[in-house]
Order: structure tokens, then sequence, then C-alpha cells
């Protein structure tokens, strides 16, 4: 077991600093976990420091009630979500949570970004939907985000930022960076005309605003 919590350790880390690497949060914000295989333990980020600055033993790890097994730092603020996220999607090994730029776009305009793109419904399963507001760290938000989600692998928080889960850490990585491209190519197409639904999901969308 202690091979695998330090292999979520590794793993937490590493997402971490590319989700900064990649421009995804600034600073020391958003957060990042994984589920430890066969245990009751989960891997996050702690709150408050720069990605850059952290070392594998840094990453805090809590059990399912939330409390710090081990870990010198406070975890992230947003344990409520990532467990809310375990609890009701069995399948989901990792989360991303990020504040990247175009998709927290959408959300600021009180808007998710519908199924415009193959890639995003092969990989996300469909429109990135909107969790309604919640103050950050709250078990509101925690339920926002899980509705949201629903069957889905990302949804965007109004007026912060996205979630995006995968079976791994990594599939979670690669769907906030299809969120990000689908919200870019969201926006951009209402330069040339507004956005259309994939063909195969068009019936669904007929007469909404997109
Ligand atoms: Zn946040």
């Amino acid at each position: 077991m202690e091979t695998m919590v330090l292999e979520a350790m590794k793993e937490v880390l590493r997402t971490g600093q590319e989700m900064a690497r990649r421009g995804l949060v600034a600073g020391s914000s958003g957060n990042c976990s994984v589920r430890v295989p066969n245990t009751d333990l989960m891997v996050i980020t702690p709150t408050s420091i720069e990605y850059d600055l952290l070392l594998q033993e840094d990453m805090c790890v809590l059990n399912t009630a939330g409390e710090l097994v081990q870990g010198r730092y406070k975890p992230s603020i947003e344990i409520s979500m990532h467990l809310a996220i375990y609890e009701a999607r069995p399948e989901v090994g990792g989360i991303v949570h990020t504040h990247q730029q175009m998709a927290t776009a959408v959300a600021v305009a009180g808007k998710g970004i519908p199924p415009i793109l193959e890639e995003q419904v092969f990989q996300l399963l469909g429109a990135v939907e909107l969790a309604d507001y919640a103050p950050p760290g709250t078990r509101e938000l925690a339920d926002e985000a899980v509705a949201a989600l629903g069957y889905r692998n990302a949804c965007l928080l109004a007026h912060h930022g996205v979630v995006a889960v995968g079976a791994k850490i990594r599939d979670a990585l690669l769907h906030a960076e299809i969120v990000e491209r689908a919200a870019a190519v969201y926006l951009m197409s209402h330069l040339v005309g507004g956005p259309k639904v994939v063909p195969f999901m068009a019936a669904e969308y007929e007469g909404k605003d997109l």
C-alpha cells in the first residue's frame, strides 16, 4: 500500500506542476488529486504553495472523512469537492481543478460549452455544463460540481474555473486541455457566425441559444 501512496504522491506533484507549466493555473491556484486504489485514501495538493516549490513529500494524504493522514501542510480548500466526486463516480481515479482562461471566460458569461467538437464529445462525453455559483471550498460547490459533471468528464464552475476527471489523473489533465481547446473554438466561432452542435447531437439542441 505504501508504494501506491508514494506513486499517487508522485503523480499529484507531477500533474500540479504540469498544470502550472501549461498555464492552466497561476501561482498556487487550482488543485489536483488521485484516489489511491483499494484504500480509503486520496492524495491532494496542499493549499497556498506555488507548484514549483513543492516536493513529493509535501503532498497531503487524506482519508474519505477528509482527515489528514500524512503531510505537513494544510490540504487544498477544495477537499470536499474532490471527495464528493470520488464518492459519486467510482470509476474516477484522478481529478484536476484549474482556473484556465478560455473556459473560465465561458463560465463568467454564465454558459457551458455545447457539444461542438468530435474530440470533446468522445473524450468528455458531451457538453461541458456550467455548475451554478457557490463559494470556493464549500459543500454547495461540491454538490454543484457533482451535478454539472453528471456522467461526463469535465464541467465549468461559474465565476471560477474548470473541473476535469478521468480514470487516471493523466486523463483528467488531458480532459482539462480538451476543455480549453473547445472553449477557445467556441469563443472564436462566434466571430464567424456562431457555433453549431455536432450533427449526431444536433436534435437535442434544436432552437437552443448557443
Ligand atoms: Zn479554484
